[in-house]
């Protein structure tokens, strides 16, 4: 059968160029980083060139990258890190709703051990207003963590308004670049972050290895101890194949940056305008030009997301309800629910993520069986009525 992966914001294949880096750190150039003969030597020189590729795409110092698990740690490293180091009586942390679970769920932590967080509501754009986030300002916020871009709708977040606030008022601001990070310019010194976390797999590197921006000079308690690796910043023994995938795929991304953010934004646009055009009573959510040009979030009134990726499945064609990581979850996505969709059109909406092995004949292949699957299912609610249809145009 036909296989189209339309789940990139999930995970991403990993390029060949990047296993072809990583395989001699399997085989030959096994050494541990720390150890002083030839083997650790090629395997430390090996760790700070993927340090230096992938500096040059965030237009960073190479000694302000960290080299981490992935997107989750460093989230985690970032809210803990800065909250610990605070020797502040009372600590208050700002944050959004729309966040992905690896800053809300730590912000939740945080809260049980005694720290105020506050969650900034976004409008139906899905993207936060930075005067919302100003206002909730408090003498002993210590972090402002808003992400780059929303995994589940693409909305990208004004970082750059809030790096200036962040600025004037002296608080530390960390982004969660993860879905943002090789799919659009992400440079830390336009966007003024302190820290800003990115993971592998979502730019067609290896699972289990990601990375943490850390601006020179930003004080953080560490999550770990043991070694003095990563400057003391992230003790362990370094992931080298992982790291090398990173570096590569950082190198790819960054040679190919404009001209995949056109191709892969054309491939979208005619993925939504098709799907828009053959089904009716379908919406999209989230703000439509401020968002990732590989991300489309679509509601399909009198259906149910979880049924329609399995049918989409069984025709070969893999998308999601939302993040992976929920997946399973009853709940409509929080994400969804932030932004005031109605609890029908949370339940019914699929997230379709396109990446650079997407090509425009598994775009078609896509919208020659979408119709048929949401006629399909809707025929099958006891809810749909056919009136409802012809009252309303297409794509309304
Ligand atoms: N942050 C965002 C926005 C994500 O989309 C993800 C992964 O889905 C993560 C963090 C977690 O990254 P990782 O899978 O590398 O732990």
């Amino acid at each position: 059968m036909r296989r189209v992966y339309l789940d990139n914001n999930a995970t991403t294949p990993v390029a060949p160029e990047v296993l072809e880096a990583m395989k001699p750190y399997f085989l030959d150039d096994y050494g541990n980083a720390s150890s002083i003969h030839w083997y650790g030597q090629r395997a430390r020189a090996a760790i700070e060139a993927s340090r230096e590729q992938l500096a040059r795409l965030l237009n960073s110092r190479s000694s302000e990258i960290v080299f981490t698990s992935g997107g989750t740690e460093s989230d985690n490293q970032s809210l803990f890190g800065i909250v610990g180091a605070s020797r502040a009586e009372t600590k208050h942390v700002i944050t959004t709703t729309i966040e992905h679970s690896a800053v809300l769920h730590t912000a939740k932590e945080l809260e049980k051990r005694g720290v105020r967080v506050t969650y900034v509501p976004v409008g139906s754009s899905g993207i936060v207003n930075p005067a919302d986030i100003e206002k909730a300002i408090a003498p002993d916020t210590v972090l402002i963590s808003v992400m780059h871009a929303n995994n589940e709708l693409g909305t990208l977040q004004p970082i750059e308004a809030i790096g200036r606030i962040a600025r004037e008022h002296d608080i530390y601001l960390h982004t969660d670049a993860v879905q943002s990070v090789g799919k659009i310019p992400v440079d830390v010194a336009s966007l003024g972050v302190d820290l800003l976390s990115l993971s592998a797999h979502k730019l067609h590197g290896p699972k289990g290895v990601g990375a943490l921006y850390i601006r020179k000079g930003t004080i953080l308690r560490p999550l770990m101890y043991g070694g003095h690796h990563e400057r003391d910043r992230r003790p362990g023994t370094e992931n080298v194949p992982g790291i090398v995938g990173l570096g590569k795929a950082a190198e790819l991304a960054s040679e190919c940056l404009a001209e995949e953010m056109e191709r892969v934004g054309a491939l979208r646009d005619r993925l939504e305008e098709g799907v828009l055009s053959s089904v009716p009573l379908a919406t999209v959510s989230g703000d439509k030009s401020k968002r990732l040009p590989t991300t489309s979030n679509i509601s399909f009134d009198y259906i149910e997301g979880e049924g329609f990726v399995i049918a989409m499945d069984l025709k070969g064609v893999a998308c999601s309800t939302g993040a992976a990581c929920s997946s399973g979850s009853i709940e409509p996505s929080h994400v969804l629910t932030a932004i005031g969709r109605k609890y029908e059109q949370a339940r019914s909406a699929i997230r379709f993520s396109l990446g650079h092995f997407t090509t425009p004949e598994e775009v078609d292949y896509t919208l020659e069986v979408l119709p048929r699957v949401v006629e399909q299912l809707r025929s099958l609610s006891p809810h749909y009525k056919k009136d409802a249809v012809s009252a309303q145009p297409a794509g309304a």
